[in-house]
This record gives C-alpha cells, sequence and structure tokens, in this order.
C-alpha cells in the first residue's frame, strides 16, 4: 500500500516550497488509493513551537490538503510528533548498539575538535577517527563505570558506495569513504534528526519519501541506518527547487513566500494549489487550469520535472482570475458582495444590483480584494458630478465640448436618466438618437461618451456600467463617501 508523508518541523510559516511538497504528497497518496500521512518533527524544542504547528495544520486545512493520519486525526502509527516518540528512538538506537552497527563513543568535545583541526591540516575529510570505534568490552566498561558521559555513533562501512534511484532523479550515487561515522544519540539522550527520520519512517511503513531536493545529503544517511536496521527501504523522490525569477533560492526578499501570506492578500486556496502544481510539474499538454480532483487524477511522479521551478507571482495573481471566474455566480456573489458589505462600500451584500456589478467587473480582477476598488472606481462620482468634473477629459484629443454640452442637456432635461430607467434597451435607444443628432458614430461616439459618464478611457462594457452607476445612484445602496 502506498504511505506518503508530509514532516514539516514547526519552526515557522508554510513556505510555498513546503506546501507544494505536501501538495506532491497529497497528490500521489490519493491518485494511488493511498494514505496521506501529517507528521511533526519537532525535535529541535528550542525552535519548535506549538503556534507554528497550529499556523501549518491551518495552512495545510485552508489549501485543502487533509491528512489521513496525524494530528488531530489520529492512526495506526502514532503518536505523530518526534517529540512523542522518544522511548521509540532509544529502543532503536540500543538495538543497532546490540547489533554492532552503532558503537559508544566516549570522545570530548575537545578530542573531537582536535581531530577535525589535523584532519583540516592534512586536508582529509572530517571524519571520525577515535578509538572507539575499535575499542574493547573492557575499555568500554571502565568507561561506563567512570560515568563518562558517550554519544552513539553509528559504523559506516569504510569503502564502497551507496546508491538510491531516486524517482525524479534517476541513480544517485555517493562514496561512502568520506562520510565519517556519525553520531545518531547525543551524550543527553537527545536523538539526531537522521535518526528519528528513519525510525520513524520505517516504522510508520512509508513506501515513498517524496521531499525537497535539499534533504539529499540525508538520503545517504537514512539509507545506511535502514539498512542496519534491517528495514527495506522506501522510494525517495526528491523535488526540486523553487527559485527566484533571477534563479536564486526562493526567499522573503523576493517578497510573499508563505502560504498564510498569501490567504491574507485574497488568494484563493484553489488558485494556490494550482500554481504549486505547476512547479515541476505538467500533465504533458498546454492545459495549466486545474482543480485539486483534476490534479488527482491527472497527477504521476514521473511527470515530475527534475530541474528548479521559477515562482513567478505575476503567474500566480493571473492564475487566481482564472479561479475566480470560474467560480459559480452565486457563490461569487456571496464572496463579494459580503465583502462589499463587510467593508463599507454598498449598503447591501446581495440583490440584483450586487449581481450585475460583479458580472460586470469580475473580469477585470484577479483577486477578490481588487472588487473593492474596482467598484469605488466604477461608482467614484454621481452621474452629474463625473459630466461636469473634467477628470479623464484631457486624455482624449477629440474636443469634448460639444458632445459635453448635448450630454448634459440631455441630462439636465431628464432624457438621459428616462433612457436609463429603461435598461439596456432604453440606453442604447438613446444613444443611437444621440448619435444621429452629433452626426457621430462608432469610436468618435462612443469614446468621449465614456470618458463624459465613466470619467475614465477604459473600462468594462459602457452601456451596462451607466446603467450600474445610475442604479448605485438612484437605488442609495452606496455608502456616502467620507470626505
Ligand atoms: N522536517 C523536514 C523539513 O521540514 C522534512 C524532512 C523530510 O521530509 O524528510 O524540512
Amino acid at each position: 500500500q502506498v504511505r506518503v508523508r508530509f514532516a514539516p518541523s514547526p519552526t515557522g510559516n508554510l513556505h510555498v516550497g513546503g506546501a507544494r511538497t505536501a501538495l506532491f504528497n497529497y497528490l500521489f497518496a490519493r491518485s494511488k488509493g493511498g494514505k496521506f500521512v501529517l507528521r511533526i518533527e519537532d525535535t529541535d524544542l528550542e525552535r519548535s513551537t506549538k503556534e507554528s504547528e497550529e499556523a501549518v495544520l491551518q495552512d495545510l486545512s485552508w489549501l485543502g490538503l487533509d491528512w489521513d493520519e496525524g494530528p488531530g486525526v489520529g492512526g495506526d502509527y502514532g503518536p505523530y510528533r518526534q517529540s512523542e516518540r522518544n522511548s521509540l528512538y532509544k529502543q532503536y538506537a540500543d538495538k543497532l548498539l546490540e547489533s554492532g552497527h552503532v558503537y559508544r563513543c566516549f570522545c570530548s568535545n575537545e578530542e573531537l575538535e582536535k581531530m577535525k583541526e589535523i584532519a583540516k591540516l592534512k586536508q582529509l575529510p572530517p571524519v571520525y577517527t577515535g578509538k572507539w570505534a575499535t575499542a574493547t568490552d573492557a575499555e568500554v566498561q571502565k568507561e561506563l563505570e567512570r560515568g563518562t558521559p558517550y554519544t552513539y555513533r553509528f559504523r559506516v562501512p569504510k569503502d564502497g558506495s551507496l546508491k538510491i534511484s531516486d524517482l525524479i532523479r534517476g541513480e544517485v550515487s555517493w562514496n561512502l569513504d568520506t562520510l565519517g561515522d556519525f553520531v545518531i544519540m547525543r551524550s543527553n539522550g537527545q536523538p539526531v534528526y537522521n535518526f528519528c527520520v528513519t525510525v520513524d519512517d520505517a516504522t510508520m511503513a512509508i513506501s515513498h519519501v517524496i521531499r525537497a531536493e535539499e534533504h539529499l545529503p540525508n538520503t545517504l544517511r537514512q539509507a545506511l541506518i535502514y539498512k542496519a536496521l534491517g528495514f527495506s527501504m522506501p522510494y525517495f523522490a526528491h523535488v526540486s527547487l523553487i527559485l527566484a525569477p533571477d534563479r536564486s533560492k526562493l526567499s522573503k526578499r523576493h517578497g510573499a513566500t508563505s502560504v498564510g501570506q498569501f490567504r491574507e492578500m485574497g488568494y484563493l486556496p484553489q488558485a494556490m494549489v494550482n500554481y504549486l502544481a505547476l512547479l515541476g510539474w505538467g500533465d504533458g499538454t498546454e492545459n495549466e487550469f486545474f482543480t485539486l480532483k483534476q490534479l488527482v487524477e491527472k497527477f504521476t511522479i514521473e511527470r515530475v520535472n527534475k530541474s528548479g521551478a521559477i515562482f513567478d507571482s505575476t503567474k500566480l495573481r493571473w492564475m487566481n482570475g482564472q479561479h475566480l471566474r470560474a467560480i459559480p455566480s452565486n457563490e461569487l456573489t456571496k464572496l463579494i458582495g459580503e465583502r462589499w458589505k463587510s467593508t463599507g462600500i454598498l449598503t447591501e451584500s446581495k440583490g440584483p444590483f450586487v449581481d450585475e456589478a460583479i458580472q460586470l467587473l469580475k473580469d477585470g480582477i484577479d483577486l477578490v480584494p481588487d472588487s473593492d476598488k474596482a467598484l469605488s472606481n466604477l461608482l467614484s462620482y454621481p452621474l452629474r458630478d463625473t459630466l461636469t468634473s473634467s477628470e479623464g477629459k484631457s486624455i482624449v484629443e477629440d474636443n469634448l465640448s460639444e458632445v459635453a454640452a448635448h450630454l448634459l442637456a440631455a441630462y439636465d432635461g431628464g432624457e438621459l436618466l428616462a433612457a436609463l430607467e429603461e435598461g439596456h434597451a432604453g440606453w442604447q435607444k438613446w444613444v443611437k438618437g444621440f448619435g444621429k443628432t452629433l452626426k457621430r458614430k462608432g469610436k468618435s461616439l462612443f469614446m468621449p461618451l465614456r470618458v463624459l459618464l465613466t470619467g475614465k478611457l477604459h473600462g468594462p462594457d459602457m452601456g451596462a456600467s451607466i446603467l450600474l452607476i445610475h442604479k448605485a445612484g438612484t437605488h442609495g445602496i452606496v455608502s456616502p463617501r467620507a470626505e
């Protein structure tokens, strides 16, 4: 059975890189009918916080990446926090001690420092060269009786190499001669990260380890521990880094990088998920729009690219617009209408005016919060104020005074308002007549009209805009502007 895990360290917010790793694990599990396990790697007690753990869980839930086992849902392989698994680590460490894969190392820090210095002088790799790898039982016993502190050190085979077949990167191999015996348990009894991960993955029956490329060096140590414990190795898949547009590693200086930041900016979870999936994956066609459900159907690990993926926030924004427009209109009305009401732009959150406004404006926005500006832009002034203001008029080369004078007369004489009361047909009829009187048509009619009526050169459909502005003025659903 396919069992994968996402194993965040709760030392900060969920970064887009972590979210993508979680997503690939989720998609792999769901596409294979397997299990998606969440494990909290909180062995670094100083840096791990409960708040950070909660924030990570919240972000994953927001993205829709529900886990089958882990904090909050339990499961047969728990506990799912490393800080609660210490006795297990101790048990396996002792097993390795018994089988001779691990030995007690009584070297003091000073001795270890000295070894490093000597290695440096001789330009050799900083590997452990102390005597405890070959100490006799009697020597060990003597130190134990003295109460000398010791670490558990893993005995690395002295030569040869180790290779794994990575599902994304292909064959990866390491020479063992530069690794040196490494510590798996500190003298205070704290197990070391790589050891915990291996024991956890093995005892949680993880079949595929899908994680970031930066963990590749850990894989060597972990693979050795797997072998020593006699566990069969999982498949590994190391996903490449997410890069900034300048191809450096994506970091805070490039702007928003955490899932929470994007949520606060108004991004939709479905757009985030879609965009993250495209960072290193594609279905092999031109199609870029996928719902989470479609991703589950299409995802295969073979299609994950091994080169670095560039995080392009402009594209993410565009993607959000695509998803925003795919939301069924009743849901969109709820999302945007309630926002307009709560931000005080409108006095009501639903009804025909809200529906019409959303239909009119949604093509011009990418994020839900952009709808505020779009609506207030459209309704910046009551109709007559726009007619008499000079806003935007200088942009049009055409001499507007003639059109302006006629338009004001039509407004003040009531014909324009009467036409608008009749809705779209009334407006169209009126425009036709107006053009005839002025002997203008096409661009030379519509450009001045748009500028005079909306104060802007560009915008959504003019007729619908005017009708909406008119309605806003007569129905009193627009909140009075604070001066
Ligand atoms: N806890 C590690 C991290 O947050 C992940 C380790 C792993 O996936 O093996 O980067």
